[in-house]
C-alpha cells in the first residue's frame, strides 16, 4: 500500500537528507521508522503526504504516484498543531468543516455528499467521547495538559476517516506515563480500524512496541540499515515480555551499527 522506490531529496541549499530509501508496507499494517535527529524522517513523511517531491525515486500509495495532499492521508506531528484560538470542538471539527466546503462546489459533478453540520456534531462528538475529552469541547488548548492536547490532534486527524496514518514523533514532548497511554491508544486503534499507520520516533521502546515492522536508517543522508519483523506487536502486555526485551536490544544493535 505504501511504496518507497529508491527515494532521494537533496534540499535547494545542497543539503542531501535522504538517499535511495526503498520499502514497502502493506495494507493494515504497522511500521515504525527509527534513526537519528536530522536523518531525514521528517522529510519522508513530507513527501509521502505530498507536501514535498522527492528529488528522484517515487513514492507511491495504493500503487499511485503521491503528488499531492490526499484526504486519505492524515499527518500528525509533534507539536499537535493546533490552533490555540479555536476551542477543542472547533479544532477537531475544522478538517471536517473545510472539507465540506470545498465538496461544496463539486455537488451534482459526481463528487461524494459534502457531510452536514448534523452528521459532522456526531462524528465530532462521537470521537471527543472516544478519546477521553467529553466535558472539555469549550475549552481552549491551553486550558489542557499535553496529553490531551495531543488526543485534539488525534481526533482532528481521524475525523476525516483517513486510511493512513503517518506520525512525527506524536508523544516525544508528554511525560512518560502519558506517553505509554497514548501508546496504548495507537496500538487499539490500528488493532480496531484496520488503520496503516507510519510513525517516526526517537524511542526504541516506543519503535518496538508500536511497529509490526521496524525501519532503522542512517545518519544523514538517511538510508536504510535494517527493515526488522517484529511479528509479536500487538498486545499491551508485550512491553512486560522478554521478547519485547531482546527485540528493543536487536534494534539498539543494528543502530549502533548504523553509527548512529
Ligand atoms: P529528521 O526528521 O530525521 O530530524 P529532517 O527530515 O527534518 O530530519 O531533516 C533532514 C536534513 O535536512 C537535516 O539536516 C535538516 O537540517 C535538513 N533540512 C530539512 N528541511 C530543509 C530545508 N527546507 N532546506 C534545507 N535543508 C533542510
Amino acid at each position: 500500500m505504501i511504496e518507497s522506490k529508491g527515494i532521494s531529496k537533496v534540499y535547494p541549499d545542497g543539503t542531501e537528507a535522504l538517499r535511495e530509501v526503498s520499502f514497502d508496507i502493506s495494507e493494515g499494517e504497522s511500521c515504525s521508522i527509527i534513526g537519528p535527529s536530522g536523518c531525514g524522517k521528517t522529510t519522508l513523511l513530507f513527501i509521502f503526504s505530498g507536501i514535498l517531491k522527492p528529488t528522484s525515486g517515487k513514492a507511491l500509495i495504493g500503487g499511485k504516484e503521491v503528488i499531492s495532499p490526499s484526504k486519505e492521508v492524515a499527518l500528525i506531528l509533534q507539536d499537535y498543531g493546533l490552533f490555540p484560538w479555536k476551542t477543542v470542538y472547533e479544532n477537531v471539527s475544522l478538517g471536517l468543516e473545510l472539507r465540506s466546503k470545498l465538496l461544496q462546489g463539486f455537488q451534482g459533478r459526481g463528487a461524494e455528499p459534502h457531510i452536514g453540520k448534523k452528521e459532522r456534531k456526531e462524528i465530532v462528538t462521537s470521537l471527543l467521547e472516544d478519546l477521553g475529552l467529553k466535558g472539555f469541547e469549550n475549552h481552549y488548548p491551553k486550558q489542557l495538559s499535553g496529553g490531551m492536547q495531543q488526543r485534539i490532534g488525534f481526533a482532528r486527524a481521524l475525523a476525516l476517516n483517513p486510511r493512513i496514518l503517518l506520525m512525527d514523533e506524536p508523544l516525544s514532548s508528554l511525560d512518560a506515563l502519558t506517553r505509554e497511554t497514548l501508546q496504548n491508544f495507537l496500538l487499539s486503534l490500528w488493532k480496531n480500524n484496520g488503520i496503516t499507520m507510519l510513525l517516526v520516533t526517537h524511542n526504541i521502546e516506543e519503535a518496538v512496541f508500536l511497529g509490526e515492522r521496524i525501519i532503522v536508517l542512517s545518519p544523514r543522508p538517511g538510508s536504510v540499515v535494517k527493515i526488522m519483523e517484529n511479528h509479536k506487536v500487538g498486545n499491551v502486555n508485550y512491553r512486560n515480555t522478554e521478547d519485547f526485551f531482546d527485540k528493543c536490544r536487536a534494534v539498539r544493535r543494528s543502530i549502533e551499527g548504523g553509527a548512529i
